[in-house]
């Protein structure tokens, strides 16, 4: 079934198979990123996340409506919450600005994502790959949190979260290979210095509102 949530009897199905069928699994499970964000990003190509669409098919979708919580203008279905919403739009056209990367997939499959993929240089791939999988996991940390916590985070917080965790990335790559990277890494860590900065300025602008609201009042 295209659409049936994740199940824990298909994972390991997927495990026992070592991941053969699986087109991307080569890349997929391949070098020292986090466990827990290639699994979910498997399970978000396979469109078996808990978003609000297959939570509403399954009849378990506790808010009023199946709507996306970014934006309000479209039901949250994967392509959706990643690609088509425009808070990840803002986010990927940030990255797809700093590192020079084709214009994102317009729909999240195997096939797609794929063909994305190789529309990279050979040396750029395994960037394109971080990017995506930075971007989906913090997207989806960014939508529970506004579920769960009613936490408002804003599209520059998920691009230095991303920012991050693709620098920490670069940090793993053994000796041999960091060298062809070394241009994208560069760039990652600017756009984190210039973030930080920004942010800094916010807050120092905030406290001093803030001071001068008790100063005042
Ligand atoms: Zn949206």
């Amino acid at each position: 079934m295209a659409n049936e949530v994740f199940s824990v009897k298909s994972f390991y199905n997927f495990l026992n198979e070592g991941g053969l069928q699986c087109p991307i699994s080569s890349w997929l499970w391949r070098n020292n990123y986090p466990r827990k964000v290639n699994l979910f990003n498997w399970l978000t190509w396979k469109n078996k996340i808990l978003t609000l669409e297959n939570l509403e098919k399954q009849c378990f979708n506790k808010l009023p409506t199946a709507t996306c919580v970014f934006c309000h203008a479209g039901i949250e279905l994967v392509d959706h919450l990643f690609l088509h919403c425009s808070f990840a739009k803002h986010v990927w056209k940030y990255f797809v600005r700093l590192l020079h990367l084709p214009e994102p997939p317009i729909l999240l499959s195997y096939l797609i994502w794929v063909s994305w993929r190789s529309r990279l240089q050979t040396w750029i791939q395994d960037v394109g790959v971080w990017i995506m999988k930075a971007l989906i996991w913090n997207i989806w940390l960014a939508r529970n949190d506004r579920i769960f916590n009613a936490n408002v985070v804003h599209a520059a917080d998920i691009i230095m979260k991303c920012d991050r965790m693709i620098f920490s990335w670069f940090t793993v790559i053994v000796e041999g290979a960091r060298g062809k990277f070394e241009d994208y890494a560069l760039a990652i860590r600017h756009s984190l210095k210039f973030l930080d900065q920004r942010a800094e300025e916010t807050n120092e602008v905030l406290t001093a509102e803030e001071a001068s609201e008790q100063h005042t009042g």
